[in-house]
């Protein structure tokens, strides 16, 4: 097992990683910028070490510091978290390189589920079923028409670079695909440096469905079930629940099953997360994210598994604690994800926590970094925290989870409370009734 790890993130997924290590009984070390010399899991880190200035490309995805960073504290692993650099190969590269352990899968595995065309590819090898669509990069209008009208319109054109939701534009007829062609072509090249795109059927009332998969570090793969993250606004997640309304016990078990089979098949190590659009009683791979996500708790809540820790014991050479016959799905969990922003414009509400109040009883978790009298720093993401609600069926998560926000007070600043507070009073999310469009159509009514 580590003596030691490095912890390079911030926020609360810092803390979340930081709590796993002490339970484990392991040595912490936290990197943080300047902004962040009063963040919480710098207070409860056994070490830390500034690394830079705010800006994240200066700290946070600054290589050079963070291994650094390793060799003076002595640390043998890092934990990348999500976001900044926990997808970054070359990254994980690099930490082999000096001898340090990535928590996460091999730098090779990163890089091809990194290319959304290369991954598609491969799921589409490994036996996953994916979205029709083109085989690879689409350069000309030519083939992009011969394409789209093989599968039918509406086409979506997407970065294979892609990432955050950006790069994607919809031709609902022939005469929108040059446009959309080029659109998608030029915000690909300015957001990513790579103008490769690729063409897929665009499906209409999907939901999003992901399956938490890990491998063990031994050649075997286990499922832990399914998570619900249709409710989106801009592609970006707002509640996620698990195990998803829409799905049936055989269908959990056959999706799970052939994600499994492929991480297997893949002698992928680690943490990861298939991502469908799910339509029709069907489902079609959208890409692989080889990292943490953000609503992890949901899995862990209604697994009883920390999969942290079980992070850490796959990186260690230590296998999975738990074999897929071991892994029991046990009643509902919601997660809402609090952001620091005005609920009805979205746009970023920093500033000072004057008072922080967290819920608390039976089945209820609350991740997040912040505190009364903390100054949220303007340079990164706005999550301040995150709602995580357990219940013994859907019906009881949600009576909890209402009284969970009544109790949340957050004062100081605009949060996404009270957009929660309205969603657990709707009808069509008491049914677990919607697909990845209703959010933003509720949105735009409410206006
Ligand atoms: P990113 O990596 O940028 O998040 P994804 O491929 O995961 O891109 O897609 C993000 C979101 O875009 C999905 O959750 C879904 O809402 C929408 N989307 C992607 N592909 C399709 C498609 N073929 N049809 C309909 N919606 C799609």
């Amino acid at each position: 097992m580590f003596q030691k790890i490095l912890i390079a993130n911030r926020g609360e997924i810092a803390l979340r990683v930081l709590r796993a290590c002490k339970e484990l009984g392991i040595q912490t070390v936290v990197v943080h910028s300047t902004a962040d010399a009063d963040a919480m899991h710098v207070r409860l880190a056994d070490e830390s070490v500034c690394i830079g200035p705010p800006p994240s490309r200066d700290s946070y995805l600054n290589i050079h510091q963070i291994v650094a960073a390793c060799e003076i504290t002595g640390a043998d692993a890092v934990h990348p978290g999500y976001g900044f650099l926990s997808e970054n190969a070359k990254f994980a590269d690099i930490l082999a390189a000096h001898n340090i352990t990535f928590i996460g899968p091999s730098g090779d595995h990163i890089r091809i589920m990194g290319d959304k065309i290369e991954a598609k590819r491969t799921a589409k090898r490994l036996g996953i079923p994916v979205v029709p669509g083109s085989d690879g990069a689409v350069t000309d209008e030519k083939e992009a028409r011969r394409i789209a009208g093989e599968i039918g319109y509406p086409v979506i054109i997407k970065a294979s670079a892609g990432g955050g939701g950006r790069g994607m534009k919809v031709a609902h007829t022939e005469a929108d695909l040059e446009v959309a062609l080029q659109t998608a072509r030029s915000e690909a090249g300015a957001a990513f440096g790579d103008d490769a795109v690729y063409i897929e059927k665009y499906l209409e009332k999907p939901r999003h469905i992901e399956v938490q998969v890990f491998g063990d570090g031994f050649g075997r793969g286990v499922h832990f079930g399914e998570r619900d993250c249709s409710l989106q606004r801009r592609h970006q997640k707002v509640w996620e629940e698990a195990p998803s309304p829409a799905l049936n016990a055989e269908e959990r078990a056959r999706i799970g099953g052939v994600c499994a089979k492929a991480i297997a098949d893949l002698g992928y190590s680690g943490a990861g997360t298939i991502e469908f659009l799910y339509e029709n009683g069907e489902f079609y791979f959208i890409e692989m994210n080889t990292r943490l996500q953000v609503e992890h708790p949901v899995t862990e809540a209604i697994t009883g598994i920390d999969l942290v820790h079980e992070q850490i014991r796959v990186a260690s050479g230590g296998g999975l604690s738990v074999k897929q016959e071991d892994i029991k799905f046990n009643g509902h969990a919601i997660e809402c994800r609090i952001n620091a922003e005005d609920p009805r414009t979205f746009t970023p509400s920093p500033g000072t926590i004057s008072h922080f109040h967290t819920p608390g009883g039976l089945g209820i978790r609350v991740d997040s970094g912040v505190y009364s009298g903390y100054k949220i720093p303007p340079y990164y993401d706005s999550l301040i925290g995150k709602l995580i609600v357990h219940g013994r069926n859907r019906v009881e998560c949600m009576m909890r989870l209402r009284r969970a926000l009544d109790e949340f007070v957050v004062d100081g600043i605009k949060t996404t409370l009270p957009l929660f507070r309205d969603l657990v009073g709707n009808a069509d999310i008491a049914n677990g009734d919607y697909d990845i469009h209703w959010l933003e159509k509720y949105l735009a009514k409410e206006e």
